[in-house]
């Protein structure tokens, strides 16, 4: 690839994108008063020099605040899956706060029970409890791993990711041993001392540290999602249940990105039995909501500890979780949106898509590989595709990223700012997935041709 090519035609786009975008642009100078001028420091990972500001957004569209709409491939990063605002979720969020009134009262509501049976129907874990994000679902569950088994450590996989979990910032290091993530921000000690890691898809790896006989839990993704998509070869999964059964390790997946592999998520699609089961983003249909399912054999033996303090002040739960109107929005989002029959057109709809990407790199020979994962589809600088999370971070490339995600958001269409990857919602259409197919084409044309 010519760099002296990519370099101008990013600097081009960039142009473009603040021509284009003279409202965003001043909102963004204007902010002075938000810590790295955004809501929330991570708005800065844009391509370009400040972010698009949101007006508007309705199922697969978002508008931004100098008029123009795109086709949403983002869809918050897995939050608005169900797409943004479905009219179903609208009215019971109105009717929940608006009519009945109510969110946090600290009582439960009915609709809490119906959620969870429908969770269990859908992963098959017996019991539930309710968080406002995945990270806190992450969280809970370490604890209550940790407090059941009575062992101190955690294992991840390298390059994973599940949330700001102090924990799981870890990676494989150089010398093929666990060391703090890079940028890992105020450690709270050694993240030695509290956990373990392993590349995806290395049994012996695996195997060696849970030979310590310390770890508590396995908390891991089916596949890998947040370093691109890395998919598990015949028989890892297979064998990191086999070995944390072995070891007495009780095994957690991390189903908040891996939902979009079906209505229950790779669990259920793949036949996996997790000890516990972490989910969030999707299921509130854009509202904060998380959950987490344990075994009714787990649930019991924490339930019967009385050194446990499991209904105050000893580390598992938050005011707001479980609230009337999260759970108002991810019964009606999981009972009328992210139904089964939806994730079937989903999956279609990303095959396409997956299609669409796979033309545009093998019509220039391009060493990219692309992988699918239900809904969700996702394009690597490297082929074959990278097989654990250290050989996939190592396909990193920022500038290319960039130019790709620019020229794309230039001409309407937003892709995820952390990833080259894209989510298909329930009003995704065939045309909106083309039109990416056309503009993707149009940009390696000019990019390589
Ligand atoms: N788990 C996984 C697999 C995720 O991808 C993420 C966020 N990208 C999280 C947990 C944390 O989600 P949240 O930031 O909503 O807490």
């Amino acid at each position: 690839m010519d760099r002296t090519r990519l370099q101008q035609l990013l600097a081009r786009e960039s142009a473009e994108a603040e021509r284009r975008n003279p409202r965003s642009r001043a909102a963004y100078e204007r902010a002075e008063h938000l810590f790295g001028r955004v809501p929330m420091t991570w708005m800065n990972k844009t391509a370009g020099a400040f972010p698009r500001y949101l007006d508007s957004a309705r199922g697969a569209r978002v508008t931004d605040i100098d008029g123009h709409e795109y086709i949403d491939f983002c869809l918050g990063d897995t939050g608005a899956m169900a797409g943004h605002s479905p009219e179903v979720v609208a009215e019971a969020v109105r009717t929940r706060f608006a009519e009945s009134g109510g969110a946090t009262a600290m009582l439960p509501t009915e609709d809490a029970e119906w959620v969870g049976a429908e969770l269990t129907r859908r992963f098959g874990l017996a019991r539930w409890s309710f968080s406002l994000t995945a990270t806190d679902a992450n969280r809970w569950s370490i604890r209550l791993a940790r407090a059941v088994t009575g062992r101190p450590k955690v294992l991840v996989n390298s390059y994973s990711y599940h949330g700001s979990v102090d924990e799981s910032l870890i990676v494989v290091g150089p010398d093929g041993h666990g060391t703090a993530r890079p940028g890992n921000v105020g450690a709270p000690c050694d993240v030695t001392l509290t956990s373990r890691v392993a590349e995806f898809n290395d049994l012996e790896q695996l195997e060696r540290e849970l030979a310590h006989g310390d770890v508590a839990a396995v908390l891991m993704e089916p596949a890998l999602t947040n370093i691109g998509i890395v998919l598990p070869e015949p028989g890892y999964l297979e064998g990191v249940r086999d070995l944390t059964r072995r070891y007495g390790t009780l095994l957690i997946n991390d189903e908040t990105h891996t939902f979009s592999a079906g209505p229950g998520g790779c669990t259920a699609a793949w036949g996996l039995e997790p000890d516990m089961l972490t989910i969030g983003k999707a299921i509130g249909g854009g509202i904060p909501a998380g959950a987490y399912g344990l075994s009714a054999e787990l649930a019991d033996k924490l339930l019967g500890r009385a050194d446990l303090d499991l209904v105050d002040m000893g580390g598992v739960g938050g005011t707001l979780a479980g609230n009337a109107l999260s759970t108002a929005a991810t019964r009606a989002t999981l009972e009328h949106v992210l139904t089964d029959a939806a994730f079937g057109a989903m999956a279609k709809l990303s095959e396409r898509f997956e299609a669409g990407v796979r033309a545009g790199i093998d019509a220039w020979g391009l060493p990219w590989s692309v992988s699918r994962l239900g809904a969700r589809t996702e394009y690597r600088f490297a082929d074959p595709a990278p097989r654990t999370g250290t050989e996939s971070a190592a396909a990193a490339d920022t500038e290319l990223e960039d130019f790709l995600h620019l020229y794309l958001a230039n001409r309407g269409i937003l892709l995820t700012p952390f990833h080259n990857m894209a989510l298909m919602c329930p009003a995704t259409t065939e045309r909106d997935v083309d039109r990416h197919t056309e503009v993707f084409a149009a940009a390696l044309a000019e990019l390589v041709g």
